[in-house]
């Protein structure tokens, strides 16, 4: 008897979805820019924040003078993706970084996604990813002075300007 009433129910909506599905255009979700193995870290448009190098923050006191990374805002919430293929040493809180992600892509180099929402990471460590790979989403966790990503890039422990690097990979940041 419950089949029987069912029955109906179910099958009204699957006949709707199956004539509306040929005049609805597919939803394609956005990919960032990429170039070879590499790719940009946020997908579509975004600002650019402080570059690398001596970059104070006005009104930010305990925000570093000597900025090791790329600062880049699309708004809070926005997906961070991997820029390019590694396995993944950090997720989770690091340091000034608050929720972060760090990949190593072998060589000694390694990228950093830093102040990301809390519990919206979508890797964990050892993980292999590619670039393009989403990571998190953009926040304003750590010492942090509104939603953005810190990206940061480091040669050997030693960060490196973001800008040449990715350059390099044949992407630009602007
Ligand atoms: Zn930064």
């Amino acid at each position: 008897m419950v089949a029987l009433l069912l029955t109906p129910l179910i099958a009204i909506p699957f006949a709707l979805a199956g004539s509306v599905a040929a005049t609805v255009p597919t939803k394609v979700d956005a990919a960032p820019v990429a170039s070879g193995e590499w790719g940009l870290p946020l997908a579509g448009g975004y600002s650019k924040g402080r570059g690398f190098g001596y970059n104070p923050v006005q009104g930010c006191g305990y925000c570093s003078t000597n900025h090791q990374g790329y600062d880049m805002a699309q708004g809070c919430g926005s997906t961070i993706y991997a820029a390019g293929p590694g396995r993944v040493i950090t997720a989770g809180s690091w340091q000034g970084y608050g929720n972060a992600v760090r990949i190593d892509h072998g060589d000694g180099l390694v990228t950093l996604y830093g102040h990301m929402q809390w519990g919206s990471l979508r890797v964990s460590v050892g993980e292999e990813v590619a670039a393009g790979a989403p990571l998190g989403a953009e926040g304003n966790t750590g010492k942090s002075f509104g939603c953005h990503l810190h990206f940061e890039v480091q040669k050997s422990g030693t960060p490196v300007d973001p800008e040449p690097f990715m350059a390099s990979q044949g992407l630009q940041l602007k």
